[in-house]
């Protein structure tokens, strides 16, 4: 039973990942009476199950590829041998270390900020207080930034697969793994797989993976997977999963879809399902407060993170919107410049998110796709400039990869309203330029731009009438 005596805030925050933490300490700095509950690791889906141990295994990967392509021995620098065995736990205990690290770093930041940290599971009842261990808590505003978690489909044999969660506790690189999935973090983790050593099979429904990206980028991506040896399955997905109760193997059948054909896929250390991230939403009991959600479990907001309740808020993976930590981060801040300084129109502007992909090579991109764009404005409107380049690093190098470049522009003064590229750096490239795109740049202010040489970046504020596609 819960207590009668309540605690009051003036701002209680669910959740401690990106976008909670991010808030919670914008409201102390502003004097706030600020406590945030959380019933997991600090730092949430990012620090913990998320960009932080994936980049950690990136540059590994990413080494390793240094290595295996022979890029050392093509500059002349002597390595014995280009097999590259990965002390995969060695690699996870470093890891873990500085993600406890971080633990320990948010952990102070909120003593620091003066912000009460509550440990436990939050449930609202339905007068609108908050219930952790049986303790009823309450403020003039509550925010709920609760993320998200892995979706796994129910199938026969699920139970034996892991998400991407489940690909960070790993003790050992799987000999031989089935990965299912086209998105961001399907590709990432069978690119670090394969990089590392697995024997790696990519699962996806339809042709080509990150279908919401501009189809150069998809169609590259997929390109660059078959070439670093992940078999890429097209319109498939899993219909069952059996383990062998001697060997634990696994063994994966695997269906056509469309079609009759199914598969079987045998050998098989692992299965990861990495198919799309559902809401936390479940444990709230958010409809008892009148708080409205899709179909789907993200809480509805408002573009100032309103929900359907007065007071309440919601902001990061749990609205279903643009699942990355800096969205969450800045729409936590926002909101509390908004409530607790009255910056009355603070909000976050959804348009022009950069974002990157962590695959081999890495992916950047920005505002609209080419089929957007046409869809949006007509292809009257639309101007084109793509360029592929074998960046200087590959001058040596016997194997080579491309950079890929592709800027979309609208109207007669060339406003640039889409940026996307695929090649090494492409993740650093990105950040200045989304600068410039989200101020308005025109392609005539990325001509004036004088070049830094040699870079890959270059090619981008050199492209010319030559390097127009002609627009379908
Ligand atoms: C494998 C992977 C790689 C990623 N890579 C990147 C990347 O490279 N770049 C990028 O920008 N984004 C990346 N993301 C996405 C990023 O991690 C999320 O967008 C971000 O963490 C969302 O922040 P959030 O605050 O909304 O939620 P979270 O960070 O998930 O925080 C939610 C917190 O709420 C807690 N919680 C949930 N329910 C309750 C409850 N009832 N009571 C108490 N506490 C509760 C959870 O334990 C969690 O700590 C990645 C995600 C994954 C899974």
């Amino acid at each position: 039973m819960a207590e009668s005596i309540l605690k009051m805030y003036d701002y209680l925050v669910i959740g401690a990942g990106s976008g909670g933490l991010a808030s919670a300490r914008r409201a102390a700095q502003y004097g706030v009476k600020t406590a945030i509950i959380e019933h997991g690791r600090l730092g949430g889906t990012c620090v913990n199950v998320g960009c932080v141990p994936k980049k950690v295994m990136w540059y590994a990967a990413s080494m390793a590829e240094i290595v295996r392509y022979g890029y050392l021995k093509d500059y002349g620098l002597n390595v014995l041998s280009q097999d590259v065995k990965v002390a995969w736990g060695e690699l996870k205990r470093k890891r873990d270390a500085y993600i406890k690290r971080l633990n320990g770093i948010y952990a102070k930041n909120l003593e620091k900020a003066e912000v009460e940290l509550i440990r436990g599971n939050a449930t609202f009842t339905s007068e609108g207080n908050v219930i952790v261990d049986g303790k009823q808590y309450n403020a003039k505003h509550i925010l709920i930034a609760t993320g998200g978690r892995p979706t796994v489909p129910e199938f026969p044999g699920c139970e034996h697969c892991i998400t991407s969660d489940g690909f960070f506790e790993l003790e050992e690189l799987p000999r031989k793994i089935v990965v299912a999935g086209a998105g961001y973090i399907a590709v990432e983790l069978a690119g670090v797989l394969k990089e590392l050593g697995s024997d790696v099979t990519l699962l996806i429904r339809r042709n080509k993976v990150l279908r919401s990206f501009d189809s150069t980028i998809s169609c590259n991506a997929t390109e660059n997977l078959i070439k670093a040896g992940v078999k890429v399955m097209t319109t498939s997905k899993i219909s069952s999963v059996s383990k062998d109760s001697t060997s634990g193997l696994l063994s994966v059948a695997v269906e056509q879809i469309g079609g009759d054909k199914v598969e079987n896929i045998a050998d098989i250390d692992k299965v990861l399902l990495a198919i799309g991230r559902s809401p936390n939403t479940e444990e709230l009991n958010l409809p008892a407060v009148g708080v409205n959600l899709d179909s789907r479990g993200f809480v509805q907001v408002d573009e100032f993170q309103n929900t359907s309740k007065a007071n309440i808020y919601a902001l990061g993976d749990v609205c279903g919107k643009a699942l990355l930590t800096p969205v969450a981060i800045a729409a936590g801040r926002k909101l509390s410049n908004r409530l607790f300084h009255g910056e009355v129109n603070s909000k976050l502007d959804y348009d022009n998110i950069p974002t990157v992909v962590f695959s081999h090579p890495p992916i950047g991109v920005i505002g609209m796709t080419q089929e957007e764009a046409i869809s949006k404005y007509g292809k009257e409107k639309i101007k084109v400039y793509q360029t592929s380049a074998t960046g200087m690093f590959h001058a040596l190098t016997e194997h080579k990869s491309k950079t890929i470049a592709k800027l979309i522009c609208l109207g007669e003064e060339e406003k640039v309203i889409g940026l996307h590229i695929i090649g090494n750096y492409a993740d650093e490239m990105l950040q200045g330029f989304s600068v410039a795109i989200k101020m308005g740049a025109t392609k005539k202010d990325f001509d004036n731009t004088v070049a830094i040489h040699p870079t890959s970046g270059e090619e981008i504020v050199t492209l010319t009438s030559a390097d127009l596609l002609t627009v379908e």
